[in-house]
């Protein structure tokens, strides 16, 4: 028997990892089955390519062997294995490249230091958190001799020939006080589902099983060996070896829900990054859609092994409804969340992700149809939020999201609206600021009737902060209809001398109106209505500004809307002919209250207003 001790840097490390890792140590037994399947791996690659293990019989299976009472637990596998040398290396020193450079990142604040485990792999020294004592007796494939390998994880280990019949390893665990909890079959189980449930090897775990003995009357303990694991990770299958059922098996397993999902998509990548994902649409939007607290839906694995299942990171927030699996080779298997946060391979795999989940979409809107409107009835509005929040990916939503419109039943895309316009229109408009029957009816909107121009009818209430970033479809402006500036397409041809004529009672009607407007001009948009009110292509619009009052902002500085009148209306005719000061008084403030009154907004003095109705409506009789 040789004793030797650890490189220093091995009782450095695990004293962090067992305090890192102190508040969930069952995170012992995913480190140590992943070995085993790496192990496994291994061996399976040289059976398959090199000449001189061809031969070598390969019956992958991992074995957990539970003894209650000694309060041990074996795992063995039948895989590459160790040698003398490989133990040592492995087991005692600090060989491992990302093992080295941890510890060189270490800064000796306690804090940072256990931050930065979650970069690293842990992995067999996680063990020493359940146990006191480990023994591993390994084979290496190929070879004749065994080794067993003995620590405590305190000061070194010992290493001594043994027997094994096959290649493969078997670790040996005393548990400690903190491990006993795990000298459980219960417990065991619960954990391998938990994180080992898709390996891709079969599990079995022996235990003494608890069975009723009818014949004696009293319940007895039998020795019984079961597969733990489903072994199935289906994600990680060629796709064209999977049917639909078993897409939707899949899907129903790992979201709870009972319907069968709308589309999936399962991408296998190769490369600079090495990743497998699956992704499901719910035919129904999840219930939490719009709580802050949503539940996560795609669950992240790292080999195949679970790794968590509440990481926001995993995809942008607005694709929350998504369900599925991300599936990397490249994460360690103790990544943290703080860590993924700012990983590279993650926010590799993310971007793919969002950018393949979009085009898969798209697709869907070309050849089916149909599918499409199911998929937009739930998750039109989220797509918007991305039009908002995924700057990158705004072009791809434009195309994704549906429009009310004045032209057409139901919904439409830009694309189609595009398609539709007339000779002459310069840009795609839309509506925004208020619910659907307001927008169909407003004044605004009667000019694009007259010339034929489709609008957008944006009646979503957060329609108008979306939109207000977004300026353009392709090449074509996207221009709101209550803003100040018109197109050049709407202009009709001028008369100079109209306008002329108008000048005098403009500035009659902006005397009288004083500060409450920023201007008073003469409108192209207006066909049937006296008057609109338009605001600042930078302003927020009424109702935006009416929201932002109601959520607490009271310090908003009160922006001045400016009030086009339609020289073509009777009312602003016969005006014209007047030169009495207290009717154009009371006209002036009664065209900018029923242009507010059309807009849905409030206004800010109904008392004066009812007087100069009445005023008016005596007059009139
Ligand atoms: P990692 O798995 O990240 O390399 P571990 O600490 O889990 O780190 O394992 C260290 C090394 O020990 C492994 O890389 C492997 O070479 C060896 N090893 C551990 N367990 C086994 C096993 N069951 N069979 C063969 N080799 C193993
Ligand atoms: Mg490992």
């Amino acid at each position: 028997m040789s004793k030797r001790e650890f490189q220093t840097e091995v009782s450095q490390l695990l004293q962090l990892i067992i305090h890192s890792l102190y508040s969930h140590p069952e995170i012992f037994l995913r480190e140590l089955i992943s070995n085993s399947s790496d192990a496994l791996d291994k061996l399976r690659h040289l059976t398959l390519t090199d000449d001189a293990f061809k031969a070598l019989p390969f019956v992958p299976r991992i074995d957990l062997e539970l003894d209650e009472e000694k309060s041990t637990l074996t795992i063995a596998d039948t895989g590459i294995g160790m040698n003398e040398e490989d133990l040592t290396s492995h087991l005692g020193t600090i060989a491992r490249s990302g093992t080295k450079n941890f510890l060189s990142q270490l800064s000796g604040d306690a804090k940072r230091d256990s931050n930065l485990i979650g970069q690293f792999g842990v992995g067999f020294y996680s063990a020493f958190m359940v146990a006191d004592r480990i023994e591993v007796v390994s084979r290496k494939a190929g070879e004749d001799k065994a080794w067993r390998w003995v620590s405590d994880g305190k000061t070194g280990f010992e290493i001594e020939p043994a027997e094994r019949e096959v290649a493969g390893t078997t670790v040996l665990l005393h548990f400690n006080e903190e491990g006993k909890q795990y000298a459980n079959s219960w417990r065991l189980q619960e954990v391998v589902k938990k994180y080992s449930n898709h390996i891709a090897f079969p599990i079995f775990l022996t235990y003494d099983k608890s069975e009723w003995n009818e014949a004696e009357k009293k319940s007895e303990k039998i020795r019984t060996t079961e597969q733990v694991n489903a072994a199935s990770a289906l994600w990680r299958r060629p796709k064209n070896e999977l049917t639909a059922d078993d897409y939707k098996e899949l899907y129903k397993s790992i979201s709870g829900d009972s319907q069968d999902p709308l589309f999936w998509f399962h991408t296998r990548a190769e490369g600079t990054l090495d990743y497998t994902t699956l992704f499901y649409v719910p035919a129904k939007a999840p219930l939490d859609l719009y709580r802050a607290e949503y539940k996560v839906g795609v669950k992240l694995y790292v080999k195949r092994v679970f790794i968590m299942d509440d990481a926001k990171e995993l995809l942008p927030q607005y694709l929350r409804f998504v369900r599925g699996i991300i599936d990397s080779e490249d994460l360690p298997l103790n990544v943290s969340r703080e860590i993924l946060q700012q990983n590279r391979v993650l926010t590799s795999i993310r971007t793919a992700s969002v950018k393949k989940i979009l085009s898969e979409l798209k697709s869907i809107a070309a050849n089916q149809p149909d599918e499409y409107l199911k998929f937009i009835a739930e998750y039109n509005r989220p797509l918007k939020e991305g039009l908002y929040s995924d700057f990158a990916n705004r072009e791809a939503l434009l195309d994704l999201v549906r429009f009310k419109s004045t032209k057409v039943e139901g919904l439409t895309s830009l694309a189609d609206v595009k398609s539709r316009m007339k000779e002459g229109q310069k840009s795609i408009y839309i509506i925004t600021g208020g619910g659907e029957s307001l927008l169909r009816t407003s004044p605004l909107l009667e000019i694009y009737k007259k010339k034929d121009f489709e609008v957008l009818i944006l009646d979503d209430d957060f329609d108008e902060i979306v939109f207000s970033g977004i300026d353009k479809y392709g090449d074509i402006d996207i221009k709101a209809v209550n803003k100040s500036s018109t197109s050049e397409d709407l202009k009709e041809e001028s008369e100079p001398n109209r306008e002329e004529a108008l000048k005098p009672l403009l500035d009659k009607l902006k005397a009288a109106l004083g500060d409450r407007v920023k201007d008073v001009r003469a409108s192209v948009r207006l066909a049937d209505s006296p008057s609109c009110i338009v605001s600042d292509e930078e302003e927020p619009s009424l109702q935006i500004q009416q929201m932002l009052r109601a959520m607490g902002q009271q310090d908003l500085p009160a922006l001045k809307p400016t009030l086009e009148i339609n020289p073509d209306h009777e009312i602003v005719r016969k005006l014209l002919t007047r030169s009495d000061d207290a009717i154009t008084q009371d006209a002036a403030w009664m065209l900018l209250d029923q242009a507010l009154l059309m807009e849905g907004a409030q206004l800010q003095d109904p008392a004066a207003f009812v007087h100069r109705l009445n005023r008016v409506l005596s007059l009139s009789l």
